[in-house]
């Protein structure tokens, strides 16, 4: 492995990681949630982007290989998933590989955890290995709500923000439907196949639509879907305990590193839904705006007239984001709900009252956790029969949310249990989890179904 001196370690991360145009590249996108990743690529396909979703999971053990055991596990998974697709394209091009060819994809948060530092430390590894040192990573941060400015140019941003939003919902209430009749199909494994077709044909329509101004046929596609998947539930099947999933983003949402939580507990008895992708995005776009009012205030009081009316043009650009985004959303729910009754995304705001109401915890502090502990109180008020906080080992924010939500979920009756992971399988873990939903069902048999 080639060694990489302090100084230049410094100049590497500010000039290989970034914003780049993704022009003429293969955009190579690490898997998280299934779905969404893949209507992603087929986003950036529509603008002309030949994007990729790696495959995910096969290289864990390269991760690790090239990790200490103290990172959080995502930056494990991923870090695996870049090095042996690289692996791969090297030895399937022999001569004509050209890591000058690929952009990888590894977005950013600022704050007090360690999301900011994934891209930096596979940019280090990255540049141990001959050649990879070419590959850039592309990065998005929280920091500006994930604005796409210098990916893609100037002229097609509007549209595809536009498009990269809408198949961040689509790919939302894809899984929806998928946990909404899966519990519930008449035979087993209908549901499976039928959502694996289904995020084929919306990828097709995103990769053909995309760059439309009218987005209004990959719309007429999804409704088509939830109108064919509710004919797998089987009306004769009982209903069954409702179970809210919350914790870490990475982690809840790629199935392979939860080991499928949602299956099991679908195993033993539940109906599960898990917190969205696009409660993250708006949730960025909503702190932006939280802090431009805090620096507003701030410069009116120092009477800073640049500033007041910077922090103004700020305050306007994130509501104005926040507003198309929520808009946008809940079109797409009520066209999708008069046909099933899958589950709304809450609204930030209202998370940031549940918090604030008891001084429970505060947005001040960042990290998802404002997000899961607000949501786990909104469950267990509505009568979830069950919570579960799913998390990498170690995760810091998760850690919190446990600390603080375990004891107002026993206050509320409303059965919990913490799960974290780190790729190696715990003989107790599902035991665990039957257990729960033991519990989970004696809440239901007094409470019934929310
Ligand atoms: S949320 Fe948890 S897993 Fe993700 S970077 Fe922060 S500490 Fe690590």
């Amino acid at each position: 492995m080639e060694k990489v001196a302090g100084l230049d370690t410094f100049r590497v991360i500010s000039e290989r990681v970034g914003r780049f145009n993704v022009q003429g590249k293969t955009f190579l996108i690490p898997e998280m949630n299934r779905i969404g990743c893949h209507l992603l690529a087929g986003v950036f396909r529509g603008f002309g982007i030949n994007s990729k979703v790696m495959e995910t999971y096969e290289g864990l053990d390269l991760g690790k290989e090239f990790t200490s055991g103290k990172e959080c596990f995502p930056c494990v998974v991923t870090l695996g998933d870049i090095l042996l697709f690289m692996k791969k394209e090297r030895e399937r091009l022999g001569n004509r590989f050209d890591p000058e060819n690929y952009m990888y994809f590894m977005p950013e948060s600022d704050g007090p955890c360690r999301f900011g530092m994934y891209n930096k430390y596979h940019r280090i590894i990255l540049d141990s290995f001959p050649g990879l040192d070419r590959v850039k990573i592309a990065s998005l941060s929280s920091e500006d709500a994930y604005s796409l400015d210098g990916l893609i140019p100037k002229e097609k941003m509007q549209n595809f923000r536009k498009a990269a939003y809408l198949s961040v919902v689509v790919g939302d209430i894809i899984d929806r439907l998928l946990w909404r009749i899966r519990p519930y199909e008449r035979e087993e494994g209908e549901a499976d196949k039928f959502i694996n077709e289904a995020m084929e044909r919306v990828t097709e329509s995103f990769s053909k639509n995309s760059s439309e101004k009218n987005l209004s046929i990959i719309l007429d596609n999804l409704v088509e879907i939830v109108k064919q998947g509710k004919e797998i539930i089987d009306p004769n099947i009982p209903k069954k305990p409702l179970i809210g999933v919350i914790g870490e983003i990475y982690v809840r949402t790629h199935v392979k590193s939860n080991q499928d939580t949602i299956r099991t507990l679908e195993k033993y008895g539940a109906e599960a839904i898990n917190a969205s992708i696009a409660e993250w995005v708006n949730y960025t776009a909503y702190d932006q705006v939280r802090l431009a009012k805090i620096a507003l205030r701030l410069n009116l009081k120092r009477f800073q007239l640049k500033e007041i009316k910077e922090s103004i043009l700020r305050y306007l650009k994130y509501n104005l984001t926040l507003f198309y985004q929520y808009m946008q959303q809940r079109k797409v729910y009520k066209m999708v709900r008069n046909y099933i009754d899958i589950e709304e995304d809450h609204k930030i705001g209202h998370l940031e009252k549940v918090l604030k109401k008891d001084n429970t915890f505060s947005f001040e502090v960042g990290t998802e956790a404002c997000l899961s502990i607000s949501s786990a109180l909104e469950y267990g008020r509505r009568g979830y029969n069950g919570i579960v906080n799913i998390f990498p080992f170690t995760c810091m924010p998760s850690n919190l949310t446990s600390a603080i939500t375990k004891p107002l979920m026993a206050k509320l009756n409303t059965p919990y249990i913490d799960i974290s992971y780190d790729g190696s399988f715990q003989p107790g873990r599902e035991a665990a989890l039957r257990t729960f939903m033991y519990q989970a069902y004696q809440h239901f048999k007094t409470h019934g179904k929310p």
